[in-house]
């Protein structure tokens, strides 16, 4: 088995899980097989993620 260690958009914190225990932000792999610094392709995964949880939240809130 192999573990993916993940890392907290948010505020940094390494974790296993898809969510941040402590802030609850989504994580990304810390170590990607081919990582940029300048990973706009990331970002924009991260904002389409944010987006989606926001019309998500929206919806339950009605
Ligand atoms: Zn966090």
């Amino acid at each position: 088995m192999k573990f993916l260690i993940r890392k907290c958009v948010k505020c940094g914190k390494y974790t296993l899980k898809t969510k941040c225990p402590a802030c609850g932000a989504e994580t990304v792999t810390a170590h990607p097989p081919k990582y940029s610094p300048n990973d706009k392709y990331l970002t924009y995964r991260i904002k389409v993620k944010y987006e989606n949880m926001q019309t998500q939240n929206s919806n339950n809130q009605k």
